[in-house]
């Protein structure tokens, strides 16, 4: 077999590799962002929790805080009964009054962070669905990503296999530059000479059409061991079958 052969073979198994592992890496990438997402939203009921922690702490307060004026209130109601005189009896009714004011502003803040409450706990209800439903989501996506991987194990290994011989068909130096190649051009290594205009002939880069000297050409006409590669896109050249035969009349 002849350098270009070698190096169109290894081409075809390098593809099939890649376009494997990107078949694998796409579904993960699938996973990850469904992860991202179930954990936007796990932040955002850890949020929640802990404001709603917060409420329920400060209505508690409030709470004991009321029943503290309501025990006093009732212990000087006792007292007015007792009074001495109407300055005493008056002095009692007036602390009577602050106390009670008092108690009704905690019990009206109290019932405005009941309301603040009750509002959490709807966006609680309405975060724990999304997340179930993105749940569900993640787990599909999951699940697909898993199942590939095993469809595409044993073949992956095989092709893999395949790759290592057709590696080490090329000599070391082609091999370096296939390499090199096929990591910039994510496994598009390899591009066709395409004729443009045989009477004047013109050739360009079957990938990036930037026009191929005739001398590059001839070359892989003439020495099936050339490796020449385009001046733009660095890719190797190969010639088709069916331009070689018209290149040969
Ligand atoms: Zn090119």
């Amino acid at each position: 077999m002849t350098l270009m052969q070698h190096l169109l073979t290894l081409h075809r198994v390098d593809s099939q590799v890649r376009a494997l592992q990107g078949r694998v890496a796409a579904a993960d990438r699938d996973v990850t962002a469904q992860a991202t997402l179930l954990a936007g939203l796990d932040r955002q009921t850890k949020e929640l929790e802990s404001q709603s922690r917060q409420l329920q702490a400060t209505i508690k307060n409030l709470e004991v805080e009321a029943l503290g004026f309501t025990e006093r209130t009732t212990k000087l109601r006792g007292e007015l009964n007792s009074a001495q005189n109407d300055k005493q009896y008056k002095a009692i009714l007036h602390e009577l009054k602050t106390l009670e004011g008092k108690k009704d502003e905690c019990e009206g803040k109290a019932l405005t962070e009941m309301e603040r409450l009750k509002e959490v706990e709807t966006q609680q209800a309405k975060l724990a669905a999304q997340v179930a439903e993105r749940r569900k989501v993640h787990d599909h996506v999951k699940a697909q990503a898993d199942e590939r991987r095993a469809e595409c194990s044993g073949r992956l290994s095989e092709l893999e296999r395949e790759r290592d011989i057709a590696t080490k068909a090329v000599p070391e130096k082609e091999r370096a530059i296939f390499k090199r190649v096929a990591e910039v051009t994510e496994g598009e290594a390899m591009a066709e000479i395409d004729e443009i205009d045989r009477r004047h002939k013109e050739y360009a880069c079957g990938e990036c059409r930037i026009e191929i000297p005739y001398a590059s050409v001839a070359t892989l006409m003439s020495n099936p061991n050339a490796l020449v590669q385009c001046t733009s896109c660095s890719r190797i050249l190969y010639l088709a079958e069916a331009t070689k035969e018209v290149l040969r009349k």
